[in-house]
């Protein structure tokens, strides 16, 4: 990455105009709806037509054609006004659109990735088992082929959009394979008889309230066998390549909620009196908004250095995982921080920072825990471990 990185003034417009979206149509709703569960439809529908849900998909499959430096810049800002819209923007564009883009055939493309990158539909991708979750490769649900069909068996856990995705892609393995072998990716539309969606967790959970977090049963489901995304047996490689991706996403998505915790502490520290003067004006509180800075700019710098090089279509695997565990970490220290700068205010339901704090949490979670960021660091560095098969 060249040392005197800038943006492109493209790449500063799109940042410009998710922001301004943002300022108008999500900061001031958000609140109603963490507190109901929900994001209206409406949402998604203006998000569509600016391009924001087939954000880095090729024009020519119906997308904006977006740089991923464009792309983390639109996460970051979506992320800086809710979380939970976050979360649907990765799982739409890192995790199904890029499934189609990196191993859909063209038929596929035609008919799934379109209308997904022009937001007419939403996609949930299904790796995660009630026993097979930084384990991916113990995965128990399977797919047996009959007689041009696959026949799905098996549950699901904890898949974002779940409950409202109209195309599900599910990762199965082939009866008595182990481990990394035989595992193939199935795509999976709602309605298709012997799949149902079993719980679905919206406001229950810590953060995300607004994300519908789904366990997903398939009983005998049966798809014709061109729904196999990808070739047969090749699953493990697909999850890996996918996250990968996905991680960008998260990486970008914990700059925004970071960015959003500090700019609502400046706000507090300038309003706030104590001892007779603005809190902002104590240096233990201007210590606590350097320091989130600094965070957050070391945080960000690692996400477009991780973006920019997969622009160039280098392998970003150490940058992508660096800049999610860095993030992750960073957005838990800011959003503390931020809380602090608020006194018992922070802790209250009053001010947008216990959201915040709630929400950066899962973001050490999903996608690969930090753990597993950290194996998958020292690994590069390293070489292989007996820790990881
Ligand atoms: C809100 C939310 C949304 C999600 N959305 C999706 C989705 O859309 N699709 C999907 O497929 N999944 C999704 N997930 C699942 C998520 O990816 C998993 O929860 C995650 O991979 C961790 O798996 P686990 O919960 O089973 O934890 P476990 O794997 O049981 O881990 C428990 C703890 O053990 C640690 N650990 C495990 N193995 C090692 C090791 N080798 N070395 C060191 N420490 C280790 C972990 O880091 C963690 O701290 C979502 C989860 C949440 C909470």
């Amino acid at each position: 990455m060249p040392v005197d990185f800038k943006l492109t003034p493209e790449q500063e417009l799109v940042r410009d105009t998710v922001r301004e979206f943002v300022d108008r149509e999500i900061v001031p709703h958000v609140r109603e709806w963490e507190r109901k569960g929900e994001i209206p439809q409406s949402l998604y529908a203006k998000m569509a037509e600016l391009g924001f849900l087939g954000a880095p998909v090729p024009q020519k499959y119906g997308g904006a054609g977006m740089d991923y430096v464009s792309f983390a810049l639109l996460v970051e800002e979506i992320s800086r006004g809710s979380s939970s819209v976050r979360t649907t923007i990765s799982v739409q564009t890192s995790l199904s659109e890029t499934t189609l883009m990196l191993f859909g055939n063209e038929e596929q493309k035609q008919k799934w990735l379109v209308p997904l990158a022009k937001g007419e539909k939403f996609g949930a991708w299904a790796l995660t088992e009630p026993q097979a979750g930084s384990d991916a490769a113990a995965l128990a649900t399977t797919a047996q082929y009959d007689h041009g069909q696959w026949v799905l068996n098996g549950t699901k856990r904890f898949i974002s959009n779940g409950s409202i995705a109209d195309y599900v892609f599910v990762y199965a393995r082939e009866p008595g394979s182990k481990r990394h072998e035989g595992l193939s990716c199935f795509m999976v539309p709602k309605g298709t008889k012997g799949f149902a969606v079993t719980n679905v967790e919206t406001t229950t959970k810590l953060g995300l309230r607004a994300s519908p977090t789904a366990d997903l049963a398939f009983e005998d489901c049966r798809v014709p066998e061109d729904h196999l995304v990808g070739k047969r047996g090749n699953g493990w490689e697909q999850a890996m390549r996918t996250l990968n991706g996905g991680r960008l996403g998260i990486a970008a998505g914990a700059v925004g909620v970071a960015r959003a915790a500090l700019e609502a502490a400046m706000k507090y520290a300038k309003e706030r009196k104590a001892f007779g003067r603005p809190i902002a004006s104590f240096q233990l509180v201007r210590e606590m908004i350097a320091e989130s800075y600094m965070d957050i700019e070391a945080a960000r710098f690692l996400t477009l250095r991780a973006a920019y090089l997969r622009d160039q279509g280098v392998d970003n695997t150490l940058e992508v995982s660096l800049a999610k565990l860095f993030g992750a970490q960073m957005a838990m220290r800011v959003t503390d921080r931020a809380i602090q700068i608020h006194g018992g205010y922070g802790f209250s339901g009053d001010f947008d920072v216990e959201r915040y704090f709630r929400d950066a949490r899962v973001l050490g979670l999903y996608e690969g825990t930090n753990e597993i960021q950290k194996l998958i660091i020292a690994e590069r560095l390293l070489g292989p471990s007996r820790d990881r098969e």
